[in-house]
């Protein structure tokens, strides 16, 4: 299996048993930075082939869900992503397999089912902000309030061929031939 984890004593993505995402290192020179310093190892040399496994992020910082606004019904629908991603800024914390003084200090134990719903629930926040965005942005697309603007969504529309659209400097005609 290509892709194992570079992080001492994790076994991330060794086998068919310990299959997991793994995340290339970041190219901002910042956070790189900041991974390096949180890998237990001292002499960790970074090649293009170094991959990182979701094992060593807390549970938020891996994204699951994509979502998607769909213009034609103004629904959103989320749906689970083919390769998790990382939240932006993302920095490695829990090291398994590492004597504990290694992993930043954790914060007060959850049970697993509290841990889930809390989980769930940042899942959810996050792709109803992503979706609003995207709404936003979808509406700014169709939304004019001067000839310039008006001008602009015309280009950014796909018309269908009922409509015949004619563009000058000063007017817009819409035409539909029967
Ligand atoms: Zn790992």
């Amino acid at each position: 299996m290509p892709c194992k984890c570079s992080v001492p004593a994790c076994r991330g993505n060794y086998d068919e048993a310990n299959k997991v995402a793994v995340f290339s290192f970041p190219n901002d020179e910042n956070l790189r930075a900041q991974w390096l310093r949180a890998i237990p190892r001292k002499d960790f040399n970074v090649t293009k082939n170094s991959k990182v496994c979701e094992k060593h992020f807390k549970d938020g910082e891996v994204l699951r869900l994509s979502t998607f606004y769909i213009e034609k019904t103004g629904e959103t629908i989320s749906a689970p992503m083919k390769r998790p991603k990382l939240k932006q800024n993302a920095v490695l914390s829990i090291f398994p397999g590492c004597p504990s003084y290694m992993s930043s200090p954790s914060t007060v134990r959850e049970s697993p089912s509290k841990k889930r719903q809390r989980l769930e629930e940042e899942q959810i926040n996050l792709a109803v902000s992503e979706s609003l965005d995207s709404k936003l942005g979808y509406d700014k697309k169709i939304m004019f309030t001067n000839f310039a603007e008006l001008q602009n969504c015309v280009k950014g529309h796909s018309f269908s061929s009922f409509w015949t659209i004619v563009e000058k400097n000063e007017y817009v005609i819409f035409e539909s031939f029967f």
